[in-house]
């Protein structure tokens, strides 16, 4: 009898060529051979110990403890094993404290990503807790508050698992998600003028065993809005191990993201500092959620890459009439098209993760500095909506054990299903993209004559006749959106609004192409450039209509 030879994992760097011929090409000479020890030892353990952890892991969930057994409320989260490794090895090898180390400068940030992308796949979106964590040590140390700094951010980058802080990021409340500025927690002062007492309701915060979170409150007496929210530090513990006045109402049954422990907190007088002003608070935690963005960018090509990886391997194994599936032509086009759609998503991701490194270190250019402030949501969006694709497409690649929970493959999809929403939801992306447009005081065109300068410079690189080819694919969906953006100004807001998810998804799109001729990826360019760049409706016919129904 033939048995199903189960997909396995070799060392995730080395076998990563991808990750590879892209260090090589945007690091500077030797820097590589310093870092690939690291990247090396990262991509073994992410397909040997941590993987079987993963696997072994699977039906653990972390556990919410209310009472202890003499009567005593103690909110008591467990986390699972994977995820206890998941942080000692997280601390251990600076997939934070890389970042800002900054043993090799701009390039550090690229090099941690390097080390999130090799980690993330084994452990079940360990990512959430380490992307919160990272965006709370830039935004605290972009805030001048030099008392916070010190007292946590040593503690946020830090290599010791003892030393180690994770960060949680409490915005969301039930009034508004993207719309935070109807958040209703509410500070109310105390003698000491930076210190407040939080009281409301935090809806959604996913790194609830951590032992700091920055979030969003109103100052009593502040006007409503987002304006009127102010960034507050907040230390979840005291000497003792007790929570300070909070209250951990429950976890969240999800359909993904299960070892997160997303909690529904009650603040009742919860100790809190300002972090930076009293008011402002959500231009403020701006620093933190770009990181974020960015870590769920990388977070999204992890996951492509890792069930690529598998369904590579099964290939290989799997045998349908008379061959392995490796050497059926028609299964062979399926992946190139999935690898094209990956490849696409990586550059992307990780050209936002160089512009960033640049930004840190201050060597970034105004114009580039402004380019940042767009890919950052165009980036998030598109690979978060890629992500799903991908990985719905890699469960097929399977067939019916792609559909069976205990061959470990389901749960990619439904942890890559929650890319697009948290962090800002594809819509609420797009139409930041278009602030982002103006932003340097510039108007919409003019903000697009940027990213088309960006774009262009990539597409010159083109000297292979079929990556000419796949340029002429870029320019003409970069020629569309500039005629669209024309004609959606004029027609007003509300067709704007309408075409921003198509408009923005098609600017990240050509960017990812564009990416892809300037690091000659000529197959993966080819398959890209006919895999619907151009995503946008054109036609003045509907934005009229719309703007009539409006
Ligand atoms: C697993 C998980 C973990 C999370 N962890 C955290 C956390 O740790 N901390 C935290 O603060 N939050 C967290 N969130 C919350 C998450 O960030 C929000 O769910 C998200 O921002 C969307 O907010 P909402 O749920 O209120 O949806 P809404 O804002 O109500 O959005 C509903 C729909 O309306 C669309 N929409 C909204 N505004 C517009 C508009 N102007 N135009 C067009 N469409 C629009 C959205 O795109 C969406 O499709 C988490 C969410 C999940 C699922």
């Amino acid at each position: 009898m033939q048995f199903q030879e189960p997909p396995e994992l070799g060392n995730q760097y080395e076998d990563d060529r991808v990750l590879r011929s892209y260090l090589a090409n945007v690091l500077p000479d030797g820097m590589l051979r310093e870092i690939e020890g690291s990247l090396s030892e990262m991509g073994r353990l992410a397909g040997s110990e941590l993987y079987e952890m993963q696997l072994a892991d699977r039906l653990n969930e972390p556990v919410l403890t209310h009472w202890d057994a003499w009567g005593n409320r103690i909110d008591k989260i467990e986390l699972t094993p994977l995820w206890r490794l998941g942080e000692r090895i997280a601390a251990e090898h600076g997939v934070v404290a890389t970042a800002y180390e900054q043993k090799h400068g701009r390039y550090s940030r690229v090099h941690q990503c390097a080390l999130a992308y090799l980690f993330t796949p084994s452990t079940d979106i360990y990512s959430c807790p380490l992307a919160m964590t990272d965006g709370a040590a830039r935004t605290l140390l972009g805030s001048g508050n030099q008392q916070l700094i010190d007292r946590a951010v040593p503690h946020l980058i830090a290599r010791d698992p003892n030393e180690f802080w994770t960060a949680g990021q409490w915005m969301t409340e039930i009034a508004g998600g993207s719309d935070v500025g109807l958040s209703e927690t509410v500070a109310k002062a105390t003698s000491d003028a930076t210190t407040f007492q939080l009281y409301g309701r935090k809806w959604f915060t996913s790194a609830a065993t951590s032992q700091m979170a920055l979030t969003l409150a109103r100052p009593e007496g502040n006007p409503p809005g987002g304006r009127g929210l102010a960034l507050f530090y907040v230390e979840t513990r005291d000497e003792q191990g007790r929570l300070r006045n909070i209250e951990i109402n429950r976890l969240k049954d999800k359909l993904g993201t299960r070892k997160v422990p997303t909690a529904e907190l009650n603040l009742t007088g919860t100790p809190a500092q300002l972090v930076q002003g009293t008011a402002d608070g959500v231009r403020n935690i701006t620093p933190l959620l770009n990181i974020t963005r960015l870590w769920n960018g990388i977070s999204a090509v992890a996951l492509m890459r890792r069930g690529l990886a598998l369904a590579y391997d099964y290939a290989r194994k799997r045998v349908a009439f008379g061959a392995p599936l490796s050497e059926k032509p028609l299964h062979r086009d399926t992946l190139a098209g999935l690898q094209a759609e990956f490849e696409a998503a990586f550059q992307l991701a990780f050209y936002v993760a160089e512009l960033t490194g640049r930004s840190e270190t201050r060597e970034i250019t105004e114009e580039d500095s402004h380019l940042l402030r767009l890919l950052t949501p165009l980036m998030k969006l598109t690979t978060g909506k890629q992500a799903v694709l991908v990985s719905s497409e890699v469960l097929e690649t399977f067939g019916g054990a792609g559909y069976i929970e205990d061959t470990g493959l389901p749960v990619l999809l439904r942890d890559c299903q929650v890319l697009p929403i948290w962090e800002g939801t594809t819509n609420v992306l797009a139409l930041d993209a278009l602030r982002a447009l103006e932003s340097g005081d510039k108007d919409l065109k003019t903000g697009l004559v940027r990213f088309s300068t960006a774009v262009t410079g990539c597409l010159e690189t083109a000297r292979d006749p079929d990556l000419v080819d796949c340029a002429r694919i870029a320019q003409s969906a970069l020629d569309h959106a500039a005629s669209w953006l024309v004609e959606a100004e004029r027609a007003g807001r509300p067709a704007l609004e309408a075409g921003a998810r198509r408009f923005s998804l098609t600017l990240g799109r050509t960017m990812e192409l564009a990416l892809l001729i300037k690091h000659g990826r000529r197959s993966s360019a080819r398959r890209f450039a006919h895999s619907g760049v151009d995503l946008i409706v054109t036609g003045l016919q509907d934005l009229q209509d719309l703007t009539e129904e409006s």
